[in-house]
């Protein structure tokens, strides 16, 4: 049985963070808010991956009410997520996703995230698709104040 799965995040560009997406730390002068370490890509896959399953959304997983997330590597939820979905039989089939953001470049570190999320998630990187684009300085995205993302997951069961 095959199950797909949408997800979508947005997070505002602040002075004082790190820009965490896809795993790996990019080199910028603004930051990602959120109370987690707010990895808008990660966040995107995760919520496509519950949502292939009709389960809770990360929202409700990782409450930002609880304290034990705050500033929290978005990997570790991510492998958290992952074995909800291998407990229920389920592995990963492939990714497709976009990072959409007016600035910085993309592009230079997308290899290392598909091997990031590849290892975590026991794909290859050929399995994981990321599309790095602007929004043309159109709305928030578009005058550097967010990043969104998005991500489509296909899940597979093949008991
Ligand atoms: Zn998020």
């Amino acid at each position: 049985m095959q199950r797909i799965g949408i997800g979508y995040d947005i997070h505002k560009l602040i002075q004082g963070r790190d820009l965490i997406i896809g795993g790996v730390k990019i080199t910028h002068e603004k930051g990602l808010l959120g109370h987690s370490d707010a990895d808008v890509l990660i966040h995107a896959i995760i919520d496509a991956m519950l949502g292939a399953l009709a389960l809770d959304d990360i929202g409700t997983l990782f409450p930002d009410t609880d304290a034990s997330y705050k500033d929290a590597d978005s990997t570790i939820l991510l492998k958290k997520v992952f074995k909800i979905i291998k407990d229920k039989g389920f592995s990963i089939v492939n990714i497709d996703s976009n990072i959409i953001a007016q600035e910085p470049k993309m592009m230079p570190y997308i290899p290392k995230m598909k091997s990031a999320l590849a290892q975590i998630l026991g794909i290859k990187p050929n399995d994981i698709s990321i599309k790095a684009k602007t929004k043309e300085n159109l709305d928030a995205v578009g005058q550097k104040l967010a990043i969104e993302a998005n991500a489509v997951v296909l899940l597979e069961n093949k008991g």
